[in-house]
């Protein structure tokens, strides 16, 4: 895949710390820091937790917003082109959370605004920036006692991303099975000879946890660059108890250590490890044990299961995610991706939170799906990198089943090596028929709510975590027509500024 800017490669990113040191002074403030970043010849000062002093208050202006506001629970259908479009908007951003977003004359009279009540109250009460106010470039001016106005000059600002299906935790690649892939090699056979997700599994557990923090640190700097805040995360590399527990414990780790949240799920049966051979049963039961252990230590928050012809039946998903769902975690289904089981039925009778893949499902389960307000989380990437000619039927879910879209990458070494929202976002549009709006609204509140955290994060909305990506680009369509790059301008995490970009005209041609 083609990305956007040569940024400096790992070295520069794998420890962060480099570059943080170096723009110190371009973080945290407006435009004119920027510049600083720019001169330096800095593609992207990131680095987790970038600027370290406290979040303080930032005042965007100058935005068209895409808030994703108001209501509860996922959009359903047609109500998922709505994205709450702001034209000349204002987001405020206060600590860790959204204070406002809307309307620049709502802002004024609130008086979030230079000279408002609002930023003197907020300046009296110490909630200055990161430094020294930016002179807005727009005739905003300095907001008192250093808060941070940033004139971002017309460009689309909406939440963060959030990927709601992520193999995020591995060791290794599969670059290796392209040959076969191209020879005409099918993914499930390319798995029963041993390869596809069995030789992650052998590379997954003889690595460190270190080892696997390191590579999985890279990936989510990357997904961060790309706009994404938030994801969700499988094991499944391990296929026995010490593995899969220390890709969970990889994830924990994560979470302390760098700026994207990570939200664990326990994808125990993934395949059917060697040992187990003709030992289906025997494995399930392990797993249910492992799926124990894992809520017992808080580390996981969903069960996930691969649903697949060869792979786990319908009756055996039935009863490892039931005996999952006994323990107090969300169940999640990988359904149908090429064989139609009968995974999509079986995510509306346990009442999942999502069915994940969902390309050879029956629209009867697909109805009985959006009937449950089970998610739809689709996987675009996944069926065009296996050369798959069917893709999930997305029109079908939205406009006839009603159902709550959501959209992923399923970032994995085998069928999906890929961590940009934004190419899958170009798929939704040109294999799935997505509008832009349908599109953003299932990669930031739906996906959000696939994730668990549609009460955080997914929306421009008072109250929830201020987690915002300012586009280079004031048209949300330009993000799935112009693919292959990375559009992203600006990335906040918890009110943090973590990723600048030089961005310029030609990322706006
Ligand atoms: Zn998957």
């Amino acid at each position: 895949m083609a990305e956007g800017g040569a940024m400096p490669e790992d070295g520069a990113r794998r420890e962060g710390m480099e570059v943080a040191q170096r723009s110190e002074g371009a973080r945290g403030a407006g435009m004119e820091r920027m510049e600083v970043a720019r001169g330096a010849g800095m593609e992207v000062a990131q680095r987790p937790g970038a600027d370290r002093g406290e979040p303080g208050l930032r005042v965007l202006v100058n935005a068209r917003l895409a808030t994703l506001a108001g209501g509860d629970g996922p959009r359903r259908g047609r109500a998922m082109r709505d994205v709450g479009l702001v034209e000349d908007g204002v987001v405020v951003i206060r600590g860790e959370s959204i204070a406002f977003a809307g309307p620049r004359a709502e802002a004024e009279r609130l008086g979030w605004l230079a000279g408002g009540r609002r930023l003197r109250d907020a300046a009296a009460a110490g909630m200055a920036g990161g430094g020294a106010a930016a002179d807005g470039e727009g005739g905003e001016g300095s907001g008192p006692g250093g808060i941070d106005i940033l004139d971002v000059g017309g460009r689309l600002v909406t939440p963060g991303l959030v990927d709601p299906h992520t193999h995020l935790v591995h060791a290794g690649s599969r670059e290796d099975e392209l040959a076969q892939k191209l020879a005409g090699v099918p993914y499930l056979q390319i798995l029963r000879r041993g390869g596809g997700i069995l030789s992650t599994v052998r590379a997954t557990r003889a690595a460190s946890e270190e080892e696997l923090v390191a590579k999985a640190r890279r990936t989510l700097a990357r997904m961060l660059e790309h706009g994404t805040t938030t994801v969700e995360a499988k094991s499944g590399y391990g296929l026995d108890a010490e593995t899969e527990l220390k890709q969970l414990r990889v994830m924990r780790r994560l979470n302390e250590v760098q700026p994207v949240e990570v939200v664990p799920t326990f994808l125990g049966p993934h395949a059917v490890p060697p040992e187990y051979r003709d030992r289906t049963g025997a494995f399930l039961d392990e797993m249910v044990a492992v799926a124990a252990r894992a809520r017992a230590e808080g580390l996981a928050e969903f069960a996930d299961i691969f649903c697949e012809a060869g792979v786990f039946s319908v009756e055996e998903s039935r009863r490892f995610l039931s005996a999952c769902r006994r323990l107090g975690l969300g169940v999640k289904i990988h359904a149908d991706e090429i064989h139609p089981l009968g995974g999509a039925e079986l995510a509306a009778e346990l009442g999942a939170v999502t069915v994940d893949h969902a390309v050879a499902s029956t629209r009867d389960g697909l109805r009985r799906c959006a009937d449950a307000g089970v998610i739809a989380v689709l996987l675009p990437g996944t069926t065009w990198n296996l050369g798959h000619a069917r893709h999930a039927d997305a029109r079908f879910l939205m406009d006839e089943a009603g159902a709550a879209v959501a959209l992923a990458t399923d970032y994995n070494p085998g069928s999906c090596p890929c961590e940009s929202l934004q190419l899958v976002m170009a798929f939704a549009a040109n294999l799935l028929r997505m509008t832009p709006e349908e599109i953003l609204c299932a990669v930031t509140r739906n996906a959000a709510y696939a994730a668990g955290r549609g009460r955080t994060v997914g929306r421009l909305e008072p109250g929830w975590q201020a987690d915002v990506v300012v586009w280079d680009t004031d048209s949300l369509a330009y993000i799935p027509y112009h693919f292959g790059v990375n559009h992203v301008h600006m990335v906040f995490k918890r009110g943090r500024q973590v990723v600048i970009r030089r961005t310029g005209e030609e990322g706006r041609a």
